[in-house]
């Protein structure tokens, strides 16, 4: 069962804004994945360039992304349980907490971060002042994550949020699509999904025998990466693991027609990957 709050997306994509407007707090969506509600929190709406694709051939380009550019936006998901409130990702921080407080949630009602990685769309929103802005959240990464950025010299800003929430950081190891299953919290499993950042990490709720993969960056560019998975972004850090994790996830999700969320795919930014004969990779069908 799905619910549309808000329909102002059509306008935005009318207009292609960059930006999602700070009004439009009806930039949300929520979709039911058994007793969990899981909700859209849009960041931005607008078109991605073709100049971020690796080795796209004309003929791609051609049938898939004829003008150049293709629908692009920027995505963190909320998701109730029972009995916690957690946010996956922080986006930009941009229309973060005005989308929350559209669907009932202060920043200290947030219990629980996961955070698929560390690039500044995702964690934008962590910090307000240099102090956590989620002040009783315990704060979920992967451990491979949280060493490729503790690194020095490399993201202040990730390195940042690693210290405004040291003492409630939690640190695992995802496992691999498919394996013994590592459970963060009750209906929350987390996958690996390594390349476009050394942890980049997915995660699977699952509630009364539904489930749905919140898939962080596993695409950037849906109308070109899925019809040809193989073809990576220049903002992964290692393009072939990039190209081989897509690849295992999607086959996953299509073979266990399990629903993904993505931090970039358009809004309502979740729905249903299928094969597709007619390019040999997939399709996606945005939920309703
Ligand atoms: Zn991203």
């Amino acid at each position: 069962m799905r619910i549309v709050i808000g329909f102002l997306m059509i306008v935005n994509i009318l207009c292609m804004t960059v930006k999602v407007d700070a009004q439009n707090a009806e930039n949300v969506f929520t979709y039911r994945v058994g007793l969990f509600e899981v909700t859209t929190l849009a960041e931005s709406i607008g078109q991605g360039n073709k100049g971020i694709l690796i080795d796209a051939t004309p003929e791609m380009l051609q049938k898939y992304a004829p003008e150049g550019t293709f629908p692009n936006g920027t995505n963190a998901y909320f998701v109730k349980t029972p009995d916690k409130n957690i946010l996956v990702d922080a986006g930009y921080g941009r229309n973060l907490f005005i989308n929350l407080k559209a669907i009932g949630i202060e920043p200290e009602h947030v219990d629980i971060v996961l955070l698929t990685h560390m690039h500044g769309d995702h964690i934008g929103g962590m910090l307000r002042d240099g102090k956590p802005a989620f002040p009783n959240a315990q704060l979920y990464i992967a451990q491979k994550e949280h060493d490729y950025w503790a690194a020095d010299g490399r993201g202040e800003q990730a390195r940042n949020v690693i210290a405004a929430y040291k003492s409630k950081l939690h640190l695992f190891e995802p496992a691999e699509i498919g394996q013994k299953a590592v459970t963060l919290l009750p209906g929350i499993e987390a996958v690996a999904a390594y390349g476009h950042t050394p942890g980049h990490t997915v995660f699977l709720t699952k509630s009364n025998n539904e489930q749905l993969l919140i898939w962080g960056d596993v695409t950037h560019a849906m109308a070109i990466q899925m019809p040809y998975p193989q073809i990576a972004v220049t903002y992964d850090v290692t393009p072939k693991d990039a190209i081989t994790y897509r690849k295992a996830i999607l086959e996953y999700v299509a073979k266990n027609k399990i629903p993904v969320a993505g931090a970039h795919i358009i809004f309502p930014g979740i729905g249903a990957v299928t094969n597709d004969p007619s390019s040999g990779g997939y399709l996606f069908t945005p939920a309703k």
